[in-house]
């Protein structure tokens, strides 16, 4: 029989004895307590704790003990362990309450200081304006529309009706890009108002057609008090079956009274526009005396001269001839049509007396509109 295994005595294995774990625990508590901020103890936890660290290859030789001694060793071990691990986490909340103490002092803002101004600015009154504008006819189920400011002359004059010896097609009204080259081809304009939209409106879509068209127009006059070269129109167009000049104007007397006020009126008048048939130029009653001004010297009014009524734009029942040129059939459809300026608009609604204000990019003139709610 031979003789029985040798007991194996985990002190002699050099890693596992007593006072070498109390040894390597000891450093790592100094460690942990010298450590000075949070990077210098992620360092020592590393160095004490990590997987190369001797306790950790101290835990490892655990297992290639015989059975009977690695209760001790295992228990010797893991108290070492647990003991360095709760150095750790005391040191880490000290130094962490530490950093979060010294970053309060150190990114405290002394809101009594005092501090220079930033206006807030504020978005331009014919932007707003605009937006105010769509969004009434948004509600009732328009579509906004735009198109191009440097426009086709024929989607700009003839396919509106305008003749071809029209005035309005004149050098003297009218920015030319490029002249007609031939009989048949078309010159290029700066739009001179923003009916084309309507057009391309028809051309795009199938009837039924309801869009409102915002955007920039140009004709040819120089800047004074009250006319500028570029400016501002909103068009709008709906083209269904059997639409009459009643909706017409029930459609824009809810837009004035929107803008303006319940109660407000609405009157036409004879006009004459080529792409419309009949037309009539639309005034609101004024928003501001009520027609009370007419005939009373004693309350004139400003905003309609003490007439009662104040021009807005120009409207009718779509011409025939438009809608054949978009490709429409005028036995089946019908439709209306109504432009007027924004920057008038402008004028007349907030007392704007003159238009040099509204291009010349002062902010004491936009800076009171940004309070419009
Ligand atoms: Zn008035």
């Amino acid at each position: 029989m031979s003789a029985p295994n040798k007991s194996y005595d985990p002190v002699e294995v050099e890693a596992l004895k007593p006072e070498e774990i109390e040894r390597r625990r000891d450093e790592a508590l100094a460690a942990f307590a010298a450590a000075a901020d949070l990077d210098a103890l992620r360092e020592a936890k590393a160095a004490h704790m990590g997987d190369r660290s001797p306790l950790a290859l101290a835990n490892r030789e655990i297992g290639a003990l015989p059975p009977q001694a690695k209760a001790e060793a295992g228990k010797r071990v893991g108290m070492a362990r647990g003991a360095v691990n709760k150095a750790l986490a005391a040191r880490q909340a000290e130094l962490e309450a530490e950093r979060d103490a010294r970053v309060l002092v150190e990114e405290a803002v002394d809101v009594t200081l005092p501090h220079d101004r930033i206006p807030a600015g504020a978005r331009h009154p014919l932007t707003t304006l605009c937006e105010r504008i769509e969004d009434v006819f948004v509600a009732m189920g328009y579509e906004v529309a735009e198109g191009p400011e440097v426009e086709a002359e024929w989607f700009n004059f003839d396919a509106l009706n305008f003749e071809p010896d029209h005035p309005a097609r004149a050098m003297q009204d009218t920015f030319f890009v490029e002249g007609r080259q031939g009989k048949d081809e078309s010159g290029i304009v700066l739009r001179t108002h923003t009916s084309p939209v309507q057009v391309r409106s028809m051309l795009d879509r199938e009837p039924p057609v309801y869009v409102v068209c915002p955007g920039r127009v140009y004709r040819t006059d120089e800047l004074d008090a009250t006319h500028t070269p570029v400016f501002h129109q909103v068009e709008l167009l709906a083209i269904d079956e059997g639409l009459t000049m009643a909706d017409l104007k029930g459609t824009i007397e809810h837009m004035v009274r929107s803008l303006f006020g319940e109660g407000l009126t609405t009157r036409l008048r004879p006009n004459y526009f080529p792409f419309t048939e009949p037309s009539a130029e639309l005034d609101m009653e004024c928003y501001v005396c009520r027609g009370e001004s007419v005939g009373n010297p004693e309350r004139p009014c400003r905003t309609c001269s003490s007439e009662g009524w104040i021009e807005l734009g120009g409207c009718g029942m779509v011409n025939p001839r438009v809608l054949i040129a978009a490709g429409i059939d005028p036995e089946k459809y019908s439709g209306f049509a109504f432009g007027f300026g924004i920057e008038r608009m402008l004028m007349f609604r907030h007392n704007v007396e003159d238009m040099r204000d509204m291009v010349e990019g002062d902010v004491r003139f936009t800076r009171p509109f940004g309070m419009e709610i």
